[in-house]
């Protein structure tokens, strides 16, 4: 099988495929991420915790990017999730639907005791999740990243966008044009287009 690459001709690895749940509204009830979370605490033996979870959208939020309701076993996502360059969104919110997810994990665990936040049980319930390297800034996190692509490229003949927080400078033109039209070479036809952000 042929290696992925991007725009650049950088190695596009696992962790950049989207392979998450398909989000389909910003506001209310997500039915998809529901049943996901729901399935993720069956998964680690949380029935209770797995029938009442519910995950919605809330355009409301502000800087957040998640917000776990410990008693009412919900959770809510900002919207602005999905508009995450694409090479960020699903990480993104897979991150912050199971950030939020081990809240209520470990809220569940000390059988609805008052814990704190990101405490010893929160940490615990982020590594029976799959993510034991989470930090407890999420919503900071979630800004600055959000704020730190600069600059837009794209390829005047396949369209395709990526985005860089340092201005490239050399002249780059788009690695899979040059290769399906160009033998692989450099060719102006294909030169990435420059934009800058915000
Ligand atoms: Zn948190
Ligand atoms: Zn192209």
């Amino acid at each position: 099988m042929e290696e992925e690459r991007d725009l650049f001709g950088e190695k596009i690895g696992p962790a950049d495929t989207p392979s998450d749940p398909v989000v389909r509204t910003r506001s209310g009830k997500d039915d998809t991420l529901t049943l996901h979370a729901a399935t993720l605490a069956r998964q680690i033996n949380l029935e209770t915790l797995a029938t009442a979870v519910t995950v919605s959208w809330n355009p409301r939020m502000r800087s957040a990017a998640g917000r776990a309701f410990l008693k009412d076993s919900r959770i809510e996502l900002n919207p602005r999730l999905q508009d995450l360059p694409e090479e960020q969104r699903a990480d993104e919110l897979r991150r912050t639907l199971l950030h939020e997810l081990a809240h209520l994990v470990a809220f569940e665990r000390s059988g609805q005791r008052r814990i704190p936040p990101h405490g010893a049980e929160w940490r615990q319930a982020c590594r029976d999740l799959g993510i034991p390297d989470e930090d407890r800034c999420h919503d900071l996190d979630f800004q600055s990243r959000r704020l730190a692509r600069k600059y837009a490229y794209h390829c005047p003949h396949c369209r395709a966008v990526i985005q860089r927080v340092r201005r490239l400078k050399r002249r780059v033109a788009c690695y899979p044009c040059c290769r399906a039209h160009a033998g692989g070479r450099f060719d102006a036809r294909f030169q990435l287009v420059e934009r800058r952000l915000g």
